[in-house]
């Protein structure tokens, strides 16, 4: 393989154009991600000059108020000029259908700014952090779930929020992975990026170290030696690629993941179920194959988020399941992602499945495959249960004030995990005997009525 950036990109024998309308920029400029990121389209004129635009495309690029537009001309070049319907153009370009609220819908969704210790990190999880170091995109999806940021140009993210963030990092040691996105970290000039990367290498207890973007895709380009090999010097570096469908994994796509794996960096990718865009099991089979061809490993399948101007894009819960069962069993495990829906209010991911688990007694389980093959599990009678008081992991668990969660309650760390409103509502039960035909909830009610 050639580390020459020149050669990755070079004028194969015969000469070759750029796609239509871009016949008169040479095949070096095209291949240029300056080039690209300059040449950006967000009017309905940029479109209309080579895509049949439809009267709800041209209302949503018209709206005064809508979320930034901008796509690469590589990106733009892929969309289906007479298919409004194309996977590729209803990711980019706006329709009149995004002006549209609906019930749920909320700016911050996934409630992140409410877990934000400092601007721009969100520290949702007990080990890990979203540091959030862009607002910048090579190109804007319209389900973006972080729209209330993403793509503004007057939140910017300067060497001050930088050094909060890493400050806080530095101070908090039960942070050992830190995962870098925004906007696209891969849009920040490679010294800003690097400098980030060293030091966030300078703390520690930060073991692994993941950045989120979607450059391969967008923009193919930015992928080049220069930037791959500065990436390799902050080993272990993790990538999770966001990629929604097999039309955007193009020989270019290939050949940026092939690069970034080839520089040892483990690939995931984030695939949002989106309606008309991918909600089909066969077309999901079709992406997880192509990933792992790609060498990237499927990692979420997300419900989409209840974000402003997603609406339109969300498909039922019962769909995502329905896919979900058509991977398992039908193709290999590692090309199955998990499924989620990332809560709202900061609930964080919750993962579902199909069920799989029929029934079960004090000897057995009962199981079925995807097959819909029924069998029985026989579970052993002399088990001896693991010893955590001899266990020295289980010890330092302890040591470290023990497991949080429904996992604290397996380990007997805690007992009950109780809503706020729990002892309030309970205390005045107790207090109040007479009151027990009335349900808690009318009970509570009554009691705030009275109060207030
Ligand atoms: C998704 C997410 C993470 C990472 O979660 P993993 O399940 O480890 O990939 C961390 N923080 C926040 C706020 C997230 O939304
Ligand atoms: S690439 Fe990610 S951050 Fe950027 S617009 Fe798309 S979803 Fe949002």
């Amino acid at each position: 393989m050639s580390l020459d950036v020149k050669a990755e990109f070079e004028e194969p024998p015969g000469g070759r154009t750029p796609p239509h309308p871009w016949e008169q920029v040479t095949w070096e400029q095209w291949n240029d991600w300056r080039w690209q990121m300059a040449h950006r389209l967000h009017t309905v004129e940029d479109f209309a000059g080579f895509i049949n635009l439809t009267p709800e495309e041209i209302v949503g690029l018209s709206a005064p108020e809508h979320f930034r537009v901008d796509v690469t001309p590589y990106f733009a070049s892929l969309i289906d000029p007479d298919d409004p319907n194309c996977p590729i153009r209803k990711q980019v370009i706006p329709t009149a259908q995004e002006l549209i609220p609906f019930e749920a819908a909320m700016a911050d969704s996934l409630g992140e700014d409410a877990h934000s210790p400092v601007p721009g990190l969100v520290h949702r999880y007990p080990d890990r952090v979203l540091m959030l170091v862009t607002t910048q995109c090579a190109s804007y999806c319209r389900f973006c779930t972080r729209s209330r940021l993403v793509g503004d140009a007057h939140v910017m993210f300067n060497s001050a929020t930088y050094e909060a963030q890493l400050e806080y990092i530095a101070a908090t040691p039960e942070v050992r992975d830190v995962l870098i996105s925004g906007g696209d970290p891969l849009t920040l000039p490679l010294p800003v990026l690097e400098r980030l990367l060293k030091r966030l290498r300078e703390i520690p207890h930060v073991e692994v170290i993941r950045i989120g973007s979607r450059m391969p895709i967008f923009l193919p380009q930015r992928i080049t030696s220069e930037l791959v090999t500065m990436l390799s010097k902050y080993h272990p570096l993790w990538m999770n690629v966001h990629i929604n469908h097999p039309k955007e994994l193009t020989p270019e796509a290939t050949a940026a993941l092939g690069r970034l794996a080839n520089a040892g960096i483990p690939l995931g990718s984030q695939t949002v179920l989106m309606a008309g865009i991918n909600d089909c099991p066969n077309i999901i089979m079709a992406l997880v194959h192509q990933l792992v061809r790609n060498r990237v490993r499927p990692y979420y399948l997300y419900q989409c988020d209840l974000v402003e101007g997603a609406g339109h894009f969300r498909t039922s819960v019962a769909k995502g399941l329905e896919i979900m069962e058509s991977l398992r069993g039908h193709t290999s495990g590692y090309a199955i992602p998990t499924y989620v829906i990332d809560a709202p209010e900061g609930g964080g991911k919750v993962p579902l499945l199909p069920n799989y688990l029929l029934s079960m007694s004090d000897t057995k389980v009962v199981v079925r495959n995807y097959e819909g093959f029924i069998t029985a599990y026989t579970q052993p009678k002399d088990y001896v249960p693991h010893d955590p008081a001899t266990c020295p992991y289980c010890q330092r668990q302890r040591d470290e004030g023990g497991q949080a969660g429904v996992a604290g309650l397996l380990a007997g760390h805690s007992r009950e995990i109780r809503p706020d409103t729990w002892n309030d509502v309970h205390a005045r039960r107790l207090q109040r005997r007479g009151v027990h035909e009335e349900t808690l909830m009318d009970h509570a009610i009554r009691q705030q009525q009275e109060v207030g």
